[in-house]
């Protein structure tokens, strides 16, 4: 089986380390030349190269591009692959990718590892990245089920945990437990930043703060297109966000101590369940 991955950063370069782990060939398509000669000189694929005709005989791609490169590559790759081809994308946000990219290619299979890191770009590429992890996949009912089996036992053999779903119900999901803290942790840093107590305030920064601003202070262009792509479910998650924040604000005004203590016990209670796992 030829198995290729575009877009050699992060995610694709990872998911190339888990795939040779597994003894497959991993064929990885790059924009940069440099990026391309790194993952060959480090073993991270078996070929590399800028072009994508290299992939021309390719069973199964990986579209690990950023967001906005997801489709033109479907569309590039569309002119060159055979009709049996699978392609599948790594991308954070499934709405509109899934549908635009199912018209181009009626082989197209949505997914979304759910493990990531601050740092972006090929040298921060790591094995096991996947492991224990969800793996959102996010086929549409025309989608071929022998296509989302393929990358549904891939997704299994990395280690991940594979869960199913539609896109607009993925996009509404990670805007809440993913797109909206980046965009609190975001605002966080930027109220600290302008406070007049800022160089004291970091003075005393602890392992709370970092821990609640940590995804606030990740790549820039990764937020900046979780907004752009998943703007709709994002302002509804920001809105839900607001009005929770107004209603604490308004018992901490009122000095209403129960309420306070009430908020933050459901908060307690709760969290656990969100986290399992982590
Ligand atoms: P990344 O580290 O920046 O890697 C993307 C790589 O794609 C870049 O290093 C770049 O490599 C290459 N590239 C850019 N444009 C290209 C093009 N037109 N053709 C071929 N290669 C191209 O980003 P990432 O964090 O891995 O994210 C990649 C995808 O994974 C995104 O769609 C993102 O939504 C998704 N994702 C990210 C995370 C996360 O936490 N980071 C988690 C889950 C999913 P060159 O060096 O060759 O320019």
């Amino acid at each position: 089986m030829k198995i290729g991955i575009v877009g050699l950063g992060l995610i694709g370069g990872s998911l190339a380390l888990d795939l040779q782990a597994l003894g497959q060939e991993v064929w990885g398509v790059s924009r940069r030349a440099s990026t391309c000669l790194a993952a060959m000189e480090q073993a991270m694929v078996t070929h590399a190269s800028q072009s994508l005709e290299s992939l021309t005989d390719a069973d199964l791609i990986f579209v690990c591009t950023p967001i906005a490169a997801i489709l033109p590559t479907v569309s590039q790759l569309a002119l060159l692959v055979s009709p049996a081809t699978v392609i599948t994308d790594v991308g954070s946000v499934k709405g509109d990718i899934v549908m635009a990219a199912t018209q181009l290619w009626p082989r197209f299979v949505g997914g979304h590892p759910m493990s990531g890191k601050a740092e972006a770009g090929l040298a921060a590429a790591s094995a096991g990245l996947f492991r224990g992890r969800p793996y959102v996949l996010t086929p549409l009912p025309q989608t071929p089920v022998d296509a989302v089996t393929q990358v549904s036992q891939w997704v299994e053999r990395i280690g991940s945990l594979l869960y199913t779903t539609h896109p607009a119900a993925h996009d509404q999901a990670v805007a809440l437990i993913s797109h909206l803290p980046v965009m609190l942790g975001a605002s966080l840093l930027h109220a600290c930043a302008t406070h007049p107590a800022r160089s004291l305030a970091e003075s005393l920064a602890s392992t709370g703060f970092r821990d609640t601003s940590r995804v606030g202070g990740g790549n820039p262009e990764l937020g900046r297109m979780m907004a752009q792509y998943n703007r709709e479910a994002l302002l509804a998650a920001l809105s839900g966000y607001q009005a929770e924040l107004s209603q604490l604000t308004q018992a901490i005004t009122e000095e209403n101590w129960a309420l306070v203590e009430a908020y933050l016990t459901d908060a307690q209670r709760w969290r656990p369940a969100f986290i399992e796992g982590v």
